[in-house]
């Protein structure tokens, strides 16, 4: 038990992946904006089209962070959720492979998770906690270990129950049809689901996260980005009207990922690879996209970024150079470097570790991506060109005060941040 109660009856901090946590005196809430490109807010906010988050702006704080490589949902769901970098949680894409179980496998099961989230560890303590995501793949995940409180994906509201979610009838409750998952709705679900229970249950933690279904399809300031940014202002004033303390962040970035004639820009790594150690008798290289998940009308499982499993005995400088040198190709890491920089967990990552270009992607071969219906052009994510997100706090965060000089701000400091500033005094 690393609860504590102190003299005047206030519960004391929590210990968490070696982190501290004060309890919040104030509910805490955490939106993350899948895909939030810091452009796509500050563009509606130019065009008038933001006028809360303007406001809030100007008085709370317009921060900006790293999030965790890869850029991709999962891991850095999981990093928000955990407090700490996939190298603790082990949640290092949507999809990996296991070479033990030689199996390509989703990373959905909470069997895969390697920490507590904050969910689990305060609703132990008796915190009441809402969990309310848009896409059920991260619904387990995020859910694991939680007590009692509320957890449910908008892509299956109308199953959600008391005995399994902690939460019934959702549509009725926000008076909405349940909405595509290829949809702007699934994430205005997701909100409004999330301000209702706020405002009823007043949970000590609200995380609630969104799909980047408009970022891929959308870029900035255009007429759907800025009607969804719009949308979202409205839920941000009702959250901040309640008197949470709230952080608006972003799992990763987007880029447009595609040439001036609108074409997508992809390495074919599979195919270089073959090319260069022969694929007689089978493939040498295994080329793994984390970013592949089961919604490939999104991206056509395109990222930019990758890792490669190659056989014992592989001239891994020789073939890490020879990958550095295609155009399109940002840096190539060895598993070492990668774990290093990137805070990855090495038993779930190949050899090599491939970044891309801000505009490139990474593939296997082209007969693996069908995205010849796209009716946009290609954007995505994965690189470190999407890795710097947003970080908008509804209260002021004084620089030295709330950030110790010198830290690096992280998407995943979102709740250690936020529970500071939700157990000061109003004000303060
Ligand atoms: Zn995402």
């Amino acid at each position: 038990m690393t609860r504590t109660q102190t003299a005047d009856g206030r519960r004391g901090p929590l210990e968490v992946n070696g982190r501290r946590y004060p309890w919040p005196d104030r509910p805490v809430v955490v939106v993350c904006v899948d895909g939030s490109e810091a452009a796509y807010h500050e563009r509606a906010v130019a065009d008038g089209r933001m006028p809360f988050l303007e406001r809030m702006l100007e008085r709370g704080a317009d921060l900006r962070a790293d999030c965790a490589m890869p850029s991709f949902t999962n891991p850095n769901n999981l990093s928000i959720a955990t407090g700490a970098p996939p190298s603790v949680h082990g949640i290092c894409g949507n999809y990996f492979y296991d070479p033990a179980s030689d199996a390509e496998v989703m990373m959905n099961d909470p069997e895969l998770l390697r920490a507590d989230t904050l969910f689990a560890r305060f609703s132990q303590q008796g915190a009441r906690v809402a969990v309310v995501t848009a896409k059920d793949k991260l619904r387990r995940l995020l859910g694991r270990g939680l007590k009692g409180g509320i957890c449910f994906s908008a892509e299956k509201a109308g199953e959600a129950t008391e005995e399994e979610n902690g939460i019934g009838k959702v549509l009725e409750r926000v008076g909405m049809d349940q909405p595509s998952v290829y949809s702007a709705e699934l994430s205005e679900l997701v909100m409004a689901a999330g301000v209702s229970v706020l405002e009823s249950e007043r949970p000590e933690l609200t995380y609630l996260s969104l799909t980047d279904y408009i970022q891929h399809k959308h870029a900035p300031g255009s007429p759907v980005a800025n009607a969804f940014y719009a949308m979202l202002d409205h839920w941000f004033e009702r959250i901040d009207a309640l008197g949470a303390v709230l952080v608006v962040t972003a799992d990763h970035g987007m880029n447009a990922k595609s040439d001036g004639a609108g074409e997508a820009r992809v390495v074919f790594l599979q195919d270089v690879l073959d090319a260069r150690l022969g694929s007689a008798g089978g493939p040498r290289a295994r080329v793994v996209l984390p970013i592949t998940d089961p919604y490939t009308v999104h991206h056509g499982a395109l990222g930019s970024y990758a890792t490669v499993h190659l056989p014992d005995g592989t001239d891994l400088a020789a073939v890490a150079a020879g990958l550095a040198a295609t155009e399109g190709v940002l840096e190539v890491l060895t598993r070492d470097e990668a774990c290093a920089r990137f805070e990855l967990p090495g038993d779930r990552i190949g050899e090599l570790v491939v970044v891309a270009e801000r505009n490139t992607v990474l593939g296997t071969s082209p007969e693996r991506h069908d995205i010849s219906g796209f009716t946009e052009p290609l954007r995505s994510h994965g690189g470190l060109s999407e890795q710097r997100v947003p970080f908008l706090v509804n209260v002021p965060v004084a620089p030295g005060r709330w950030l110790p000089a010198g830290h690096r701000l992280r998407n995943f400091d979102s709740y250690w941040l936020a529970t500071a500033l939700a157990a000061a005094p109003a004000g303060d």
